[in-house]
C-alpha cells in the first residue's frame, strides 16, 4: 500500500492528512459486485462511514445505492450523482426538516424506527401531497457480539421497533394513508466479525417477513443493514473482507418470496481498509517505564481509539531501525488521546512518518476542531500521479 514512491510524495505534504488508496476501494467494490450485486442484491453504501465525493462517485459507478442518516447526507448523495430512487433514509431521530428534504426529493424509502415517527412522516407527507414509502426498522434482539457502543440490535438499544410493539404499529399503518409500507429493515451493529449474528438475524428476518405478510402486507424490500467488520490487525493480508462468505450466508439463510429483493447497507466494509491517517513524529520522550512517540495527529483527527477503545495498526513508513516499545500518542490535552499503548515498532525519530491503518471508515468523518485544531487535507492515490 505504501511503495517508496508514495512515501516520497508523503514527505512533501503537510501532516497530518487522510490518505485513500482508491485501488483498494475499487478492488473491494469489485468483490461486492461479483458476490452481491450479481446475485441480484441491492447494496446501499452507508455515507456516514465516509462521505468524500470521490468515494461516493466510485461507489455509485460500481452500482451501489446510498444509505443516509441525515438530510445533509441525502443532499450529499444527490450531489454525488445517486438518483433519489437509490436513497434510503435511516435514523432514530429524523427532524421535520430532514423528513421534508427526503419527501421533496422523493427518496426510495424511509427506514422508520418508532410509532411516533410514522405519524410525523404521515402528517408531513400529507401536507406536501406526497406518499412516503417506508420500511419498518425492527429490533431483532440479536447480539452482534461487538463493542457495546456499536451494538444496535438488542432490546436495550435505542434503535428500531421492538417486537412487542409490532402489532400496534401494523394496525396504526392502516390509518396512515400517506404511508406505503414496502419493507422491513434491520441493522444489528457494526464491526461484526463473526457470521453467527448474521445467521441469527436471518432466522428472525424470515419469521418477521412471514408474520407481516400473513397480515396482508406485501413487502418488496428485505433490508438486512450493514455491520460487516474488517480486520484491523492485518490490513495488508486482509485488505478486503470475505464478501463471498458473507453474501453466501445470506443466500443460504434468508428466505425471499418471489416479489422480494434483499438489500444491504454497507459502510465500514466498503471503505475502511482504503484509508490511513498519515502523521509525523513530533517528539520522542524516553521515560523510565515508558517511551512515548508523540505524533502530530490526535483524537481530533481519529477519535475511534478514544471513543471505542479501537486498536489501529501502526506502520512506520520511514524507519528501518530495530524495534522499540512505545505508547503512540497525540498532542491533545486528554489522556485518552492515545492511539496505541506498548506497541513494538521500529525506533522512531522526530520527522518520521507513520501510517495509522484502517481509518477509511468513521475516521475523517468524525474529526473535530477541539483545541481549535487546523483542518486537515484528504489525499487520494490518484492525486499523487
Ligand atoms: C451505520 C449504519 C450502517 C453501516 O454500518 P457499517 O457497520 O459501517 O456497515 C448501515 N445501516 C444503518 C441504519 C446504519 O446506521
Amino acid at each position: 500500500m505504501f511503495p517508496n514512491q508514495v512515501v516520497d510524495s508523503f514527505r512533501g505534504l503537510k501532516t497530518p492528512f487522510y490518505y485513500y488508496d482508491l485501488d483498494v476501494l475499487k478492488a473491494t467494490l469489485l468483490e461486492i459486485k461479483i458476490h452481491g450485486i450479481d446475485r441480484g442484491y441491492h447494496i446501499h453504501y452507508a455515507l456516514k462511514a465516509n462521505y468524500q465525493l470521490q468515494v461516493l462517485e466510485i461507489a455509485k459507478e460500481a452500482g451501489l445505492g446510498a444509505d443516509c442518516v441525515s438530510g445533509g447526507e441525502i443532499e450529499r448523495a444527490l450531489e454525488a450523482g445517486f438518483s433519489s430512487s437509490q436513497i434510503a433514509f435511516a435514523g432514530v431521530g429524523k427532524s421535520d426538516d430532514e423528513i421534508m428534504i427526503a419527501l421533496e426529493k422523493d427518496i426510495f424509502c424511509f427506514n422508520c424506527e418508532s410509532p411516533q415517527e410514522l405519524e410525523v412522516i404521515d402528517a408531513l407527507a400529507g401536507k406536501t401531497g406526497k406518499n412516503a414509502r417506508i420500511a419498518l426498522r425492527l429490533n431483532p434482539n440479536v447480539d452482534a457480539d461487538t463493542h457495546h457502543y456499536i451494538t444496535t440490535g438488542l432490546n436495550e438499544n435505542k434503535f428500531g421497533i421492538n417486537e412487542e410493539d409490532l402489532d400496534a404499529v401494523l394496525e396504526k399503518l392502516s390509518e396512515l394513508s400517506n404511508l406505503e409500507l414496502i419493507g422491513i429493515h434491520f441493522h444489528i451493529g457494526s464491526q461484526i466479525q463473526k457470521f453467527t449474528p448474521f445467521e441469527e438475524l436471518c432466522v428472525k428476518a424470515n419469521q418477521l417477513n412471514d408474520y407481516i405478510e400473513s397480515k396482508g402486507f406485501e413487502l418488496s424490500v428485505i433490508n438486512v443493514g450493514g455491520g460487516f467488520g474488517i480486520n484491523y490487525d492485518h490490513p495488508n493480508e486482509n485488505s478486503i473482507p470475505d464478501f463471498k462468505g458473507f453474501f453466501e450466508l445470506f443466500d443460504k439463510n434468508i428466505k425471499l418470496k418471489s416479489h422480494q429483493k434483499l438489500h444491504f447497507e454497507l459502510g465500514r466494509s466498503v471503505i475502511g481498509q482504503a484509508g490511513s491517517l498519515i502523521t509525523k513524529v513530533l517528539y520522542t520522550k524516553e521515560g523510565r517505564t515508558k517511551n512515548f512517540a508523540i505524533v502530530d495527529a490526535g483524537m481530533t483527527e481519529l477519535i475511534r481509539p478514544a471513543l471505542y477503545q479501537a486498536l489501529h495498526r501502526i506502520d512506520v513508513l520511514t524507519s528501518k531501525l530495530p524495534e522499540k516499545t512505545y505508547d503512540v500518542v497525540g498532542p491533545i490535552c486528554e489522556s485518552s488521546d492515545t492511539f496505541r499503548k506498548d506497541i513494538d515498532i521500529p525506533e522512531v525519530r522526530r520527522g518520521d512518518i507513520i501510517a495509522i491503518r484502517s481509518c477509511g471508515a468513521y475516521g475523517e468523518v468524525m474529526k473535530t476542531q477541539y483545541n481549535l485544531r487546523p483542518k486537515i487535507a484528504s489525499v487520494f492515490s490518484d492525486d499523487l500521479g
